[in-house]
């Protein structure tokens, strides 16, 4: 089944403890539709400026991602710039240039309109609903936000979420999304807004996941060498769905596999800056990795 996403393509400048990338290739669709190409085939729709050349689109070329849903503006492309605690727990933003994603409008190529998955990455809820009236009949919508949107446009997003069946965010957007702090009430919450799945990325401390048939979770996998967390969530994301997508399975115990997929991609895209180490990633390589999360969180039955 291919997906359809959208979302921001972007040059980041990032700072960790470990280091800094200048003017690296970033923005929450470029992680998704990496990850998920492992899998299925993805069509991006975005916007870059016209300083955004072949050397960055090459990390998109020679996979199964489609780039004629990939604008070209004049202008500027998004920049972000970002700095990493010690800890790598949290982050500050030091700037956010819209640039060319100011005026974005997705525009969904015909060729994309067949699309059975769509993942609707995180940018203004209006424009999510508009991605969404383009595309024939999905069988799987799922949804990222951000905090941002959460108290900017707090209708929008409820309304976004009635076309929803799986919502990925963070701890802290499920208890602003919700007003809950407790995130089993959390989900409760959210869920009666319209996903049947919410999906709550934890960074380090890995994934939960709130569904149909109960609640699932995982940790990260213990890493010793973690570099950058940027883009950890959409690459979760882009293995989450870009797995599930491939499966074609439903239920509870395919949910459960594809967050440990979303995990095991995730946790090599933190082990460098920017899409680096993505771009080396071998399905072996991905396979293995998963076999460890399984001997990470296996237990007898008492
Ligand atoms: P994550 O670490 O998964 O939350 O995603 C980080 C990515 O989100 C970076 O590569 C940024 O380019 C991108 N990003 C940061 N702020 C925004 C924003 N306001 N809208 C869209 N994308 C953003």
């Amino acid at each position: 089944m291919s997906i359809l996403v959208v979302g921001s393509v972007a040059y980041d400048t990032v700072e960790t403890p470990l280091g800094r990338a200048e003017r690296v290739l970033g923005g929450s669709a470029s992680f998704f539709a990496v990850a998920a190409s492992f899998f299925s085939p993805v069509n991006l729709v975005g916007v870059v400026g016209q300083d955004f050349g072949e050397a960055q689109l090459a990390a998109f070329r020679g996979r199964s991602i489609d780039l004629e849903g990939l604008e070209r503006m004049d202008g500027k492309t998004f920049h972000w710039q970002g700095r990493y605690s010690l800890d790598l727990n949290s982050r500050d933003t030091i700037s956010t240039d819209l640039n060319v994603f100011e005026f974005f409008e997705p525009k969904i190529p015909a060729r994309y309109r067949d699309s059975e998955v769509v993942f609707l990455g995180n940018i203004d809820p209006v424009l999510q609903r508009r991605v969404l009236a383009q595309v024939d009949r999905p069988r799987l919508v799922a949804c990222d936000t951000m905090n941002f949107w959460i108290h900017g446009k707090p209708a929008e997003v409820r309304e976004t979420l009635k076309k929803v069946q799986i919502l990925l965010i963070n701890d802290q957007e499920a208890r602003e999304l919700s007003g809950e702090w407790n995130l089993v009430k959390a989900a409760r919450a959210i869920r009666a807004m319209g996903p049947g799945a919410l999906v709550v990325k934890k960074g380090e401390h890995g994934v939960l996941m709130f569904g149909e048939e109960g609640s699932f979770a995982t940790p990260a996998l213990p890493l010793e060498l973690v570099v950058d967390p940027t883009g950890a969530g959409d690459t979760f994301a882009g293995g989450f769905l870009g797995f599930l997508a491939s499966t074609g399975q439903e239920g509870d115990a395919a949910l459960r596999r594809a967050v440990v997929m979303g995990s095991t991609m995730a946790s090599f895209c933190v082990e460098a800056f920017s899409l680096d180490r993505l771009l080396t990633l071998t399905r072996p390589e991905i396979d293995a990795r998963y076999r460890e999360f399984e001997r990470l969180t296996r237990f007898e039955k008492l």
